[in-house]
């Protein structure tokens, strides 16, 4: 681990260690982010490794300019453009639909992304010289406070990550504001720009900032963050007799659940980070075939298999 004065040299050793399919510690002018090119899930999976979540979380995906925003998202509402061409750069967050080559694991399997072009002349000059989108959620470890120094991220990170870009304080210590469009304008999170700011611009905004108990699938907050398959799910502890097998599709970590009509090996090498890159892509490839159930082997609870199985146990909540 190296933290490095955040200079031309370090800003370009850091978007080499990128494109190699590392993770980065990065300032923005809201807290310090924790970033990987955004189409490598793997590289993304690292990155809930190394944040030691046992849940996944969508992730914003910081953008240089509004071309690189086209690589991001499949569409930009007027109301939105008009967002973005007053408040970016800067600390505001839009929920747009998503290109299909951000993989599911930067939006925790839903069509939509969060993306932000930040202000901050080093995470500006890192995403110039990457030249891709970077996923980046706050570079602290689960359940702790936001890193706004790089001696933050290196006290709760530490060995982890390879590389500290060090940019000083963060200008302005708090999260960015998030806004969706589904259609209508809606704030999703309070954030560093102010909710009349933004209503001075666009009008009135629906809130869904009231906190949301992850045990309550049904409530209307939740349903804008988390992907919920149709096809039932069960977490099984042993294969099913074969007759039950037929009409249901299999996730599993490993080869070798005959019989059923699909299944899909989340990490034939047994890696979490692999398992984890896949995770999205396969449940909506298993979702989409239109089966009587998904059997999903449960997932060793642990690293990112702790997360895995959160996201499965949420998905069989019915
Ligand atoms: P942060 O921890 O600052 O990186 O913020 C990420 C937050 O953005 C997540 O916890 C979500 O609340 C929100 N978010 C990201 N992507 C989406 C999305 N596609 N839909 C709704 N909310 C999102
Ligand atoms: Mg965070």
């Amino acid at each position: 681990m190296s933290v490095l004065r955040a200079d031309t040299v370090a800003i370009a050793s850091a978007a080499a260690a990128l494109g190699a399919g590392a993770c980065v510690a990065f300032p923005t002018e809201t807290v310090y982010g924790l970033g990987a090119v955004a189409f490598d899930a793997r590289a993304v999976a690292r990155i809930f490794e190394i944040k030691a979540r046992p849940t996944f979380d969508p992730l914003i995906v910081h953008v240089l300019d509004m071309e690189m925003l086209a690589r991001v998202a499949r569409d930009v509402p007027p109301l939105a453009a008009r967002l973005a061409q007053r408040f970016w750069p800067g600390a505001l967050t839009l929920v747009l639909a998503k290109r299909p080559e951000i993989p599911g694991i930067v939006t925790s399997g839903l069509e939509s992304v969060a993306a932000r072009m930040p202000a901050h002349p080093v995470a500006r000059a890192l995403l110039a010289a990457v030249g891709q989108p970077i996923a980046a959620p706050s570079a602290n470890s689960f359940g702790r406070l936001s890193p706004t120094s790089a001696e933050h991220v290196r006290a709760q990170l530490g060995e982890l990550v390879e590389i500290i870009l060090d940019g000083g304080a963060t200008p302005l210590g708090i999260e960015s504001t998030i806004v969706a469009f589904d259609p209508v304008p809606t704030l999703l999170r309070h954030g560093a720009i102010a909710r009349e700011a933004i209503e001075a611009e666009i009008g009135p905004l629906l809130d869904a900032t009231a906190p949301v108990d992850g045990s309550t699938p049904q409530a209307p907050g939740q349903l804008l963050q988390h992907y919920a398959p149709q096809t039932p799910i069960r977490v099984i502890e042993s294969l099913p007799p074969r007759d039950r097998r037929a009409d249901a599709a299999y996730l599993g970590f490993h080869e070798g659940a005959e019989g059923y009509a699909a299944q899909r090996v989340l990490s034939p090498a047994g890696n979490d980070a692999e398992a984890a890159a896949h995770f999205f892509e396969y449940l909506h490839e298993l979702d989409a075939l239109g089966l009587e159930r998904i059997d999903a082997a449960r997932v060793p609870n642990r690293g990112l298999g702790a997360a895995i199985a959160d996201r499965l146990a949420r998905a069989s909540v019915r």
